[in-house]
């Protein structure tokens, strides 16, 4: 994520603000340019918000602005933005535990939004095209509902929002790992693994890395409840759900190198720089241990150099605090390859729809 500052002020602020905490200017968030714009209400139109550094137009907050606490804009009154318009069903209005789940699962997916614009990567509504983008928001109050992904529609069970159904499930399921924006990482792998294999090159290396996503599903499936996760599959698989199937190894890759890519982007935005810890001279790290974020590419593994020591401080930061590791994770050389390979596709992909980052 990148950060802001209010055009009035210069106050630092952050992509879901509604206001600047300085100056109260209103604040609110622009698709089309991916920026968070400082607002004042024209005199001859009070209802409506103009950013301070006119475009021309005149906006008003989109429709969820108390339901999902959105704070993107939009143009047309009681209309949805790009974000909230992706979501086809949602919580009724006498489900107020679902209701707020909701509004968390929103505002993941508006951060899932924002880095997809970033990185370039095209995002095709299913109000624009048959087998678009689509998310059902699903309380299972009612009856039960499985996180999944197909043929564009992403479902979420949104009872993965509440923090003590998220941790029983992480213990039961030995996965060190489970958050509503790792959730929504993992099914968007899915919903891009044909546009990004839609190369026949393209998907045969996809095929030699992580096996052919061809093979029975169910079967994988009872045998990883059955018999868990293969020894030693950290060597191989960047988590133990990866191991599963070759479909569940590129949604968990593809969810890990979308957070490095923001956690990265974060760090530079903020500066920070990783030097590593002062040792004695023989202990002292091998070489490479400087971490200075940057945007720059230079291949996947100019990400991997700045991301390893920037994991082992973040982690150490957090023991400090009493809290577990942030990133639970050990990255093999084999887990590597496969980013590197997701890395290089996302590129191209992007590259060729026209949309990536200036
Ligand atoms: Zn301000
Ligand atoms: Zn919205
Ligand atoms: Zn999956």
């Amino acid at each position: 994520m990148r950060t802001f500052a209010c055009h009035r002020c210069g106050q630092l602020v952050f992509f879901d603000n509604t206001a600047c905490l300085n100056c109260r200017a209103d604040l609110g968030f622009l698709w089309d340019t991916r920026e968070l714009q400082t607002l004042t209400a024209p005199v001859a139109a009070p209802d409506l918000l103009a950013p301070i550094e006119a475009d021309g137009n005149t906006y008003v907050r989109c429709h969820n602005v108390s339901a999902a606490a959105c704070n993107w804009l939009v143009r047309d009154p009681g209309s949805l933005c790009f974000s909230c318009s992706l979501t086809r069903t949602r919580p009724g209005d006498d489900d107020p535990g679902g209701l707020a789940a909701f509004a968390e699962a929103e505002s993941a997916k508006r951060r899932l939004m924002f880095e997809l614009g970033e990185l370039g990567l095209p995002i095709v509504s299913f109000r624009e095209q048959a087998g678009g983008l689509v998310f059902d928001l699903l309380s299972s109050r009612d009856a039960p509902v499985t996180t999944g992904h197909a043929h564009g529609v992403i479902t979420l069970d949104l009872a993965e929002s509440d923090e003590v159904r998220r941790v029983q499930r992480r213990e039961q399921l030995q996965e060190a790992y489970r958050t509503v924006l790792g959730h929504l990482r993992h099914e968007i792998g899915h919903y891009y693994f044909p546009i990004l294999t839609a190369d026949p090159t393209a998907l045969e290396r996809v095929r030699a890395a992580f096996g052919d996503e061809r093979a029975d599903y169910n079967e994988a499936l009872e045998r990883h409840y059955q018999q868990g996760p293969p020894y030693a599959w950290a060597e191989r698989h960047v988590s133990a759900y990866a191991t599963m199937h070759p479909s569940e190894d590129w949604a968990e890759t593809f969810a890990h190198y979308l957070h490095i890519r923001d956690t990265l982007q974060t760090a530079a935005s903020h500066r920070v720089q990783v030097l590593g810890p002062e040792t004695g001279s023989r202990l002292r790290p091998a070489g490479n241990f400087v971490s200075i974020p940057g945007s720059s590419s230079g291949g996947f593994d100019h990400y991997i150099a700045t991301w390893l020591p920037l994991t082992y401080a973040l982690n150490a930061l957090n023991r400090s605090m009493g809290r577990d590791d942030l990133y639970p994770f050990v990255l093999a050389g084999p887990v590597q390859d496969k980013l590197g390979l997701v890395h290089e596709l996302v590129e191209r992909t992007a590259a060729q729809s026209g949309r990536a980052a200036a």
